[in-house]
């Protein structure tokens, strides 16, 4: 495992496992081809989107970290990989939701004012942030691009809503559904490559799935199996163990080349 890298972790909201399998033909050629490696996650309960921002950032399950609701707008307490970066003197990003700039930043969001953010002294530096779940991903992914291009961040977060959106509307069984995930293989397809160029190590995943009825929350397979794909290892490959996504955040600190404190206790993929 490469160290002392730097790291985009792009969140694909509401992404299931099987739709990206299925749908996300860039991501998976990656993987045949041996420059990706694929493992299916299962998401911690209760699988909510605002608990599971915290959890993939801290190692930690809601019930330990406490966001355990959508509805607990506030600072998230406990180590994460943001405030972690930056203690290392690293420089942090995110182009992603609002709920972000809450659990990092500061809360409540201000719709104007903490829009767009370049603040050396915020836990998130660099923050491009929407209020609007119909946000398109595509504007989302050339802010990634502007972020990686202007800042050069050693963490960046890249978090489309588009799957968890489009899921509610209309579930995620939907056609639509499918092409939204599609979308955002093919923005990969145009992001990830440069990305690669400029040194990044690039982990793809999800916060949790959704069902067929559009939504999430409880503990079946369609809304709890995720993906974690890792492009720029060595040899890649399809990992048939399932992993816990505790270990996104030490696998994350492992490839920046940073301790993983003690409250990170699964292990690092
Ligand atoms: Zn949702």
């Amino acid at each position: 495992m490469a160290e002392n890298g730097k790291v985009i972790l792009v969140l694909a909201d509401g992404l299931r496992a099987d739709t990206a399998m299925h749908e996300m033909g860039f991501l998976e050629s990656a993987v045949a081809h041996g420059r990706a490696s694929r493992r299916v996650m299962l998401c911690e309960l209760p699988s909510l989107s605002r608990s599971l921002y915290h959890t993939i950032h801290t190692g930690l399950p809601p019930q330990v970290h406490g966001v355990i609701s959508n509805d607990m707008v506030r600072t998230g307490e406990h180590d994460n990989l943001f405030s972690l970066a930056r203690a290392a003197g690293l420089r942090t990003a995110a182009a992603a939701y609002s709920w972000f700039s809450e659990l990092y930043n500061h809360t409540p969001f201000d719709p104007v004012m903490d829009r767009e953010v370049d603040d050396e002294s915020r836990t998130i530096q660099h923050g491009r942030f929407y209020k609007d779940g119909a946000f398109p991903d595509t504007e989302l992914f050339r802010a990634a691009d502007m972020l990686v291009r202007r800042f050069e961040p050693d963490y960046m977060l890249v978090h489309p809503m588009g799957c968890d959106h489009i899921g509610h509307l209309h579930g995620g069984e939907s056609a639509i559904y499918k092409q939204t995930a599609a979308n955002i293989d093919n923005l990969l397809a145009l992001s990830a490559p440069g990305w690669l160029e400029c040194g990044y190590q690039v982990l793809v995943t999800s916060d949790h799935g959704m069902d067929a009825e559009g939504w999430h929350g409880g503990t079946r397979q369609e809304v709890r199996a995720i993906p974690f794909y890792h492009l720029g290892v060595e040899e890649g490959r399809p990992v048939p163990e399932t992993a816990s996504q505790l270990s996104v955040a030490p696998t994350v600190l492992k490839l920046l080349g940073q301790p993983v404190p003690p409250s990170m206790t699964a292990p690092a993929l």
